[in-house]
């Protein structure tokens, strides 16, 4: 009998509030509203995801493991009680109190455990004279964990099967989460000289299903399971393994299968494989790193931004753009220039963050030779506080945190809220899919799967795969539809306000009068948000920028 027994951890809650072991700022467990939507109040899409690497974890290797994912510090002293004989836990720096509380704990009262710590914290230089610890997983996390438990290192890996996200909040409303997730590859050969997702993994990538067939099988046997058809690529490009990107096409198409994606991409891959490649993989929302109109990246080299998302948005596939403020050409002027500039890109979503010297990467190594690192705290170190290094024009640490916020403000008040521009984008993409389906027709226009595009074929058949996209496209701007007039309720200004009008109006040319039940949803969605807002007030009113949510505990035991 194995007498090991593993428990693998978050770092414990609550997230996103001021307390001795955190700081608000950037760290509430949501991504959009977080560092994406952040501004936009009743309008800002609530959603948290799971630590899905430690599920990945415990999946493959064989000794009894229990997953605590989100324990606030009563759960966490509790779970310590079952006989563990390893604990990991996973953490990134801004959280380097909440793990070195627990780590303390688990030394003073269970001083037999072997503490194992991994995530993008690792990266700390001298951790080991902050948190007591015993081993640093670095690396990508099963091989760690299965050479140190002397486990088989070929046994085929098992995917996890996981509802994504967590919960799902819009206006108020919450509903079912309708996706999963696919944690496709770790590390990016790009090795963007600040991500440190690239630099931990030695500016390499690893991918985790190989093939397409690993990819698609994983999609049925999840599809199977939870029956959802959604899933969220875990990988920061997926599709730069273009053989097995193409070959998954294949599949669906031959399985008559259309699983949706939401990706990460960079412009330059995008650009080559064609944004009809990324309708017909179904990708309805990939984000892409535009980082900065004055200072531009191999990635976006040479590209019509503009165009490209432009595009991407009128054939339906929502776009995140996102940009990194304060660097070091930035002064006040260019910054702002630069925040108008990714505004103008019309994207449905912008992620600012500030720059960040993360341990591991080449920056952090530059700043750390030039003597130019300020020793911030680790747990302010967020992108969304100050800057961790002398800023050589913009120096006061307060203006690295309003310029930031402005920035979102300044987004929302362009754009509106990034549910009228999904919405936007969907009914476009509907339309746009509409025509493209006649024009094949008209022109006997057939998709090549090696050139990836459409070309004049005499053995025309209708396209019935697009066909089948294009209905799901359209279910999703239905969707969408009855948050409309909720959004202009709340809309920001004048122009959003009107913007908003004419898409009401777009979607009754193209869809007819709402059918009396949407009436009803659209009511009622009307009336929650109302109570949403007056709820963030409280919020405001306590000094929070808005509603901070709470994921729940969940605890997953495997092999017990
Ligand atoms: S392309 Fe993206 S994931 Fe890859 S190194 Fe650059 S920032 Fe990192």
């Amino acid at each position: 009998m194995n007498s090991k027994k593993l428990l693998l951890t978050s770092v414990f809650g609550p997230y996103g509030v001021d307390n001795k072991y955190g700081k608000s700022l950037g760290m509430q467990m949501e991504l959009l509203d977080n560092q994406v939507t952040r501004g936009q109040g009743v309008h800002s899409p609530r959603q948290s995801y799971l630590s899905f690497g430690l599920y990945l974890i415990a999946e493959n290797i064989s000794i009894p493991t229990t997953v605590l994912d989100f324990p606030v510090w009563k759960d966490f002293i509790k779970e310590l009680k079952n006989g563990y004989t390893h604990i990991g836990i996973t953490f990134i720096p801004p959280n380097i109190l909440k793990v070195k509380r627990m780590c303390e704990y688990i030394r003073k009262h269970y001083p037999k455990i072997e503490i194992i710590l991994g995530g993008y914290g690792v990266v700390i230089p001298n951790l080991e004279k902050i948190v007591p610890f015993d081993h640093l997983s670095n690396g990508e996390g099963v091989i760690w964990m299965r050479k140190f438990f002397n486990e088989d290192l070929d046994k085929p890996l098992k995917h996890p099967v996981l509802k994504n996200p967590i919960y799902s909040r819009v206006y108020g409303i919450n509903s079912e989460p309708r996706g999963s997730v696919l944690l496709t590859g770790v590390g990016c050969k790009n090795g963007c000289s600040f991500c440190v997702t690239s630099h931990m993994f030695n500016k390499s990538y690893l991918p985790l299903l190989k093939t397409a067939d690993d990819v698609f099988n994983t999609c049925l046997d999840i599809e199977k399971k939870l029956n959802v058809q959604n899933f969220m690529i875990m990988d920061e490009n997926f599709l730069m393994v273009e053989e097995r990107a193409k070959e998954l096409l294949k599949l669906m198409e031959k399985n008559m299968k259309t699983y949706v994606f939401v990706l990460f991409c960079s412009a330059n891959l995008i650009k080559k494989l064609g944004v009809d490649f990324f309708v017909r993989m179904g990708i309805s929302r990939v984000w892409i790193g535009v980082e900065s109109m004055t200072y531009q990246h191999e990635k976006v080299k040479g590209i019509d931004v503009k165009g490209l998302i432009s595009e991407l948005r009128s054939k339906g596939i929502v776009v995140l753009a996102s940009t990194i403020l304060f660097q070091e050409h930035h002064d006040y002027e260019t910054i702002e220039k630069e925040i108008k500039w990714v505004n103008s890109l019309d994207s449905d979503m912008v992620q600012f963050m500030n720059y960040m010297p993360i341990p591991s990467t080449t920056l952090y190594k530059e700043m750390k030779e030039s003597n130019r690192l300020n020793n911030l705290p680790y747990e302010k170190q967020s992108g969304a506080m100050e800057l961790a290094f002398e800023h050589p024009y913009i120096k006061n640490p307060k203006q690295h945190i309003s310029i930031l916020k402005n920035a979102f403000k300044s987004k929302y008040h362009y754009s509106g809220p990034a549910i009228f521009k999904m919405a936007q984008t969907a009914l476009m993409g509907y339309q746009q899919g509409v025509k493209e389906l006649k024009k094949q027709k008209e022109y006997n226009l057939v998709w090549n799967s090696e050139s990836l595009k459409y070309e004049v074929n005499e053995n025309w058949s209708e396209d019935s795969y697009l066909k089948k996209r294009i209905e799901m496209i359209k279910k999703e701007a239905l969707r969408y539809r009855v948050l409309l007039k909720t959004a202009l309720i709340f809309s920001p200004n004048r122009k959003i306000k009107q913007e908003i009008k004419i898409l009401i109006k777009e979607f009754s040319i193209t869809f007819g009068k709402m059918s009396f039940s949407d009436k009803i949803k659209s009511n009622i969605v009307k009336m929650m948000a109302i109570k949403e807002s007056f709820i963030e007030k409280i919020w405001k009113l306590k000094g929070y920028e808005g509603i901070i949510h709470q994921p729940p505990m969940i605890k997953t035991v495997y092999r017990e």
